[in-house]
Order: C-alpha cells, then sequence, then structure tokens
C-alpha cells in the first residue's frame, strides 16, 4: 500500500531511507553508490595504495512546509524519523488516494499485446 505524508512544519524536513530499515522491507534499494578513491596502507609496510571502494548513501525524501508527498512505500512508516515526525505532530501520514499503480500498468500492457495478437 502507498502511503502519503503530509508536512505540518514550518521548516523543511529531511527522512532518511536507511537501508537496512526501508531499502529491505520496500524490496529496492534507493540508496545512490558512489565510487571514492581511499588510500589504504599496508600493515606491515606501512606503503599507502590508492583504491576504489563503492560507498552508498541513503535516499532523502525532503518535505517543505505544507507539502503532500503520494505514492511512498509504506515502509517508511516503520523509519524511527518518520514515527517520531508523526508523534510530533510535525506530519500526517494517509494512505494514497490513487492505488499502487504496477499491478494496472501490467494489466494494460498485457491487454494491448492481447489486442495485438487479435488483429
Ligand atoms: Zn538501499
Amino acid at each position: 500500500m502507498a502511503v502519503t505524508l503530509i508536512s505540518c512544519f514550518p521548516r523543511p524536513l529531511l527522512f532518511h531511507l536507511h537501508h537496512g530499515s526501508y531499502c529491505k522491507k520496500a524490496g529496492q534499494c534507493q540508496c545512490s553508490k558512489s565510487i571514492v578513491r581511499v588510500v589504504e596502507r599496508h600493515p606491515s609496510t606501512g606503503i599507502g595504495s590508492q583504491r576504489a571502494r563503492v560507498l552508498s548513501a541513503p535516499a532523502v525524501v525532503t518535505l517543505l512546509p505544507g507539502e503532500r508527498r503520494e505514492g511512498l512505500h509504506e515502509a517508511i512508516t516503520e523509519l524511527a524519523e518518520i514515527q517520531n515526525a508523526v508523534r510530533w505532530g510535525w506530519i500526517r501520514v494517509v494512505p494514497s488516494a490513487k492505488p499502487d499503480s504496477k499491478p494496472e500498468s501490467r494489466a494494460s500492457r498485457r491487454g494491448s499485446k492481447k489486442s495485438v495478437q487479435a488483429h
């Protein structure tokens, strides 16, 4: 089920979609991946060498004052940041008006294939 976040707070709010507590429950990773060059020193020789490492950063939802953000995965309601913001009256969470669009789009694609086969 998709949910809508409504900001009741007079300033912008930022919520981090942590990988462990959001992506895994939502079933898809929203994190951004960055390749960074780091210098690692060999433990016995002390000689440094550059290596590329992939680091991931959690996605962020920014809510502006009074903004309604629709279509968010319900896993967002399990984040501590969201639960605290609801408890403090900063945001409201309501079910999204429009249903999850994925099953509809699949059904319409199947429908168009059938009509092509019929011709
Ligand atoms: Zn992730």
